[in-house]
């Protein structure tokens, strides 16, 4: 069997790449199994020294990593380029904050009874990591650098979109001295990741949709291992009335179309409170009316094509109920059906106004260049709205003042709470979500310890 990989501007098949099978997968388990504990056993010091490797030899190739995630994922170049130079920062953040994160720590030491009491950090095995690509190096290395780092082994099933992105992170990790068994990629659709969870992984690590989330979820739960789940958002951002409009406008028409729209955390609904409405949806539709949609590989191109063909249904879908239901189209609204872009898969920035809290649009996950704008009349009617969908991964509040965006991000159900940003990621922070936005988390201190079993040592000297 073998996977096509597809450039999503062109719609031409760029290579054919053999894929896993349920064999392969199980030899990729057993041979994990056996190296994983030769791995654990070595001093974190080198764990490091092949993670520092592997974040030079990212600096090092990035411009060749960046055309390789443009033609097959369609980011814009300039974007692809952007997600390579934040990786780094994010691996020095792991490099530095390990050793204090697996350390072990004592924490009683009685002289008197004799007693000390202390924890230490065990790995957790061999884990399952199933991956996205819409941002496949931050996604990806937020759960296997500090597995690795941590003394796991690391099945890592790459997304069907990124493969050859999975491929090139899989090279640079074993020059880097990472043993082959330790980190094994798994090739192909999700039937490759269904034959990855028939193994008796020790833990599962997925970021992707809320279905297939819940698909993971179910197949596993009746095992007591660790599941973590990183998926969709529907993220809202609140435009208070004391804001810059025209700048407000524009940082939010970032957020919500920056890698066209295609980020677990874009912006995906806009409340704008009803005094400055009319002004705000001005600044915003000629914000987004300036965003360059074009050729990914050009480097003034902002808005690429979307990288899976058929979310443009889901998008024509979403805008179609919601043009029944009264909305008006102020921008886009369909996909290129002529001139050069309608070979590639690509969609109009789209704004939509008059929209409801019924429609699909405001309520499930778009995953593209679309966004509804709704007045709210105070602050109290845009918590309620903020908090009317069944995702809960990020949610803003522009506003000059920072005490009434905290009380508002208070009663606001997300992971992560933005105060005048959105569509931003911290290493420091943790990275998680609430209700159909998953379970667990990655980053911070507390992402690297989540590979790990605490073991709690009793001790009396006698
Ligand atoms: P997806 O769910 O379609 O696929 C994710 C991965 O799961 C792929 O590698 C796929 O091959 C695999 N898979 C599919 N079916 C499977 C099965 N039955 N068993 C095991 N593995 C299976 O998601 P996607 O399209 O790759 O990613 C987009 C989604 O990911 C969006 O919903 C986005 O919001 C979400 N996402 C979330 C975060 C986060 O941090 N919360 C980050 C990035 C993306």
């Amino acid at each position: 069997m073998s996977l096509k990989i597809i450039n999503p501007a062109t719609g031409r098949v760029i290579e054919s790449i053999p894929t896993d099978t349920p064999k392969t997968v199980a030899k990729a388990f057993s041979d994990a199994c056996e190296a994983q504990r030769d791995w654990a056993s070595r001093p974190l010091r080198e764990r490091l020294a092949t993670i520092q490797s592997f974040r030079d030899g990212i600096e090092h190739y990035s411009e060749e990593l960046a055309h390789v995630l443009t033609r097959e994922v369609g980011k814009p170049i300039a974007q692809a380029r952007n997600e390579l130079a934040g990786l780094l920062p994010r691996l020095d953040f792991f490099l530095k904050e390990a050793p204090r994160a697996l350390r072990d720590e004592t924490v009683l030491n009685a002289p008197k009874s004799g007693v000390v009491e202390r924890i230490t950090r065990e790995p957790l095995g061999v884990i399952a990591n199933i991956s996205a690509w819409n941002y496949p190096y931050f996604v990806g290395s937020n759960v296997f650098v500090p597995a690795l780092l941590a003394g796991n082994a690391v099945l890592y099933k790459p997304s069907e979109y990124a493969t050859r992105t999975g491929l090139c992170i899989t090279r640079l990790l074993h020059e880097s001295g990472v043993p082959e068994p330790v980190f094994a990629p798994l090739i192909g659709t999700g039937d490759v990741g269904a034959a990855l969870l028939a193994q008796p992984v020790d833990g599962v690590f997925f970021t992707g949709s809320q279905v297939t989330g819940r698909k993971i979820a179910r197949r596993v739960a009746g095992r007591l291992i660790k599941v973590q789940l990183e998926l969709g958002g529907k993220d809202p951002v609140y435009i208070c009335d004391d804001v810059d409009v025209n700048a407000a406008a524009s940082a939010v028409a970032d957020g919500a179309f920056y890698n066209t729209g295609q980020s677990c955390c874009s912006v995906e609904r806009l409340y704008v409170h009803a005094s400055i409405f009319d002004s705000f949806v001005e600044a915003f539709v000629e914000s987004v009316a300036k965003f360059k949609v074009g050729d990914p590989e050009d480097e003034s191109t902002y808005i690429g094509p979307l990288t899976r063909r058929e979310q443009l249904e889901v998008l024509e879908a979403q805008i179609a109920d919601a043009k029944a239901k009264g909305a008006r189209v102020l921008l886009g609204g369909a996909r290129f059906k002529s001139g050069p872009l309608k070979r590639g898969h690509y969609f109009q920035p789209t704004v939509l106004v008059n929209v409801k809290a019924t429609m699909k649009v405001m309520r499930e996950e778009t995953f593209g260049p679309v966004i509804g704008v709704m007045p709210v009349r105070d602050d109290a009617e845009a918590i309620e709205r903020m908090n009317a969908t069944s995702y809960g991964l990020t949610a803003g509040v522009y506003t000059p003042e920072r005490k009434r965006a905290e009380a508002i991000l208070r009663h606001v159900q997300a992971g992560s709470a933005y105060w005048n940003c959105c569509d931003r990621v911290s290493p420091r922070l943790p990275w998680s979500g609430v209700k159909d936005s998953g379970m667990g988390l990655t980053l911070s201190r507390e992402g690297i310890q989540t590979f790990t079993r605490p073991k709690a040592w009793h001790l009396r000297q006698p």
